[in-house]
């Protein structure tokens, strides 16, 4: 093996990073990203595989899209693309896709991402067809009937503001039926941009209880800051040198296992010199 030697003096060495949730938006919204852009920019930014959600236009949700989503990722040559495709045809919460077709052709998962299943009886299709064969669904939870067309967190700032709010009820609710949904069919469920304090407590639940769920964090919300509320000098000498913490939106900052770990550490060695200060999750 050849080996190299890098120069990495105010770089972060890890592994390969994987994005399991990134939007590419081809087809349909090249103007946005397109599979080749957003495989170089990932591979930039560390990320080695990112899955692909398929609300694109037209949705992944037939065997020959996702392999064109595997072919135009191969040729760009960056970032590995891993298509996601769709749990209902053309993403339109009506009729089921041909989830373990969709599966052979080289989906890694499903997700009508952007909206939930409305339908619950659907849904629970979706995860005993799923079960079959110990495939992934990703699900968007949210009840449309309380979210509407809600633009912001539902509270004083959106009163203040006098834009229509999303109560967080609206994720509890639907969490709750998403998670009684997984353990009667007894199917692998990722919750997907999870931001209120009811959804991670009744998710944190059902894992205790042995349910496979696993959760993903609203974006934007991850935050990593320096030092357990002090200037960075201060928690130095505290032996603290940050604090990752995750906001839910209806609640307060959370600590984070990833608190005190090297790359926290390499984080704010970062902030110091000067770099970002948020982390950015996709
Ligand atoms: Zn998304």
């Amino acid at each position: 093996m050849q080996r190299r030697e890098l120069e990495a003096k105010g770089l972060l060495v890890t592994p390969g990073l994987i994005d399991l949730h990134a939007h590419l938006r081809e087809p349909g919204f090249e103007e946005s990203e397109t599979i080749a852009s957003g495989s170089r920019a990932a591979l930039r930014g560390g990320f080695t595989t990112i899955c692909a959600m398929p609300n694109t236009e037209p949705a992944i949700d037939s065997p020959g899209l996702v392999a064109e989503v595997i072919a135009r990722g191969g040729a760009a040559a960056a970032a590995r693309v891993l298509p996601i495709a769709t749990i209902t045809r053309g993403r339109t919460g009506r009729e089921l896709a041909d989830l373990i077709e969709l599966s052979a052709a080289g989906a890694v998962a499903f997700s009508d991402d952007g909206s939930p299943v409305d339908d619950a009886r659907l849904f629970r299709h979706a995860l005993e067809y799923a079960r079959t064969k110990d495939l992934l669904i990703i699900e968007h939870a949210q009840d449309i009937s309380l979210s509407r067309n809600g633009v912001m967190h539902e509270g004083v700032v959106s009163a203040r503001l006098g834009l229509p709010g999303i109560p967080s009820a609206a994720e509890d609710t639907a969490v709750a039926r998403d998670i009684a949904i997984a353990e009667m069919t007894r199917a692998r469920l990722h919750l997907t941009h999870i931001s209120t304090r009811g959804a991670i407590a009744s998710i944190r639940a059902a894992k205790a209880r042995g349910l496979r769920i696993t959760r993903g964090l609203g974006r934007r919300r991850p935050r990593i800051r320096v030092g357990a509320g002090g200037s960075a000098n201060e928690s130095r000498d505290r032996g603290i040198w940050a604090v990752v913490r995750w906001r839910t939106r209806a609640g307060p900052f959370r600590e984070s296992g990833a608190s005190r770990s090297r790359s926290a550490r390499d984080a704010v060695r970062l902030v110091n010199e000067g770099q970002p200060a948020t982390a950015r999750v996709a």
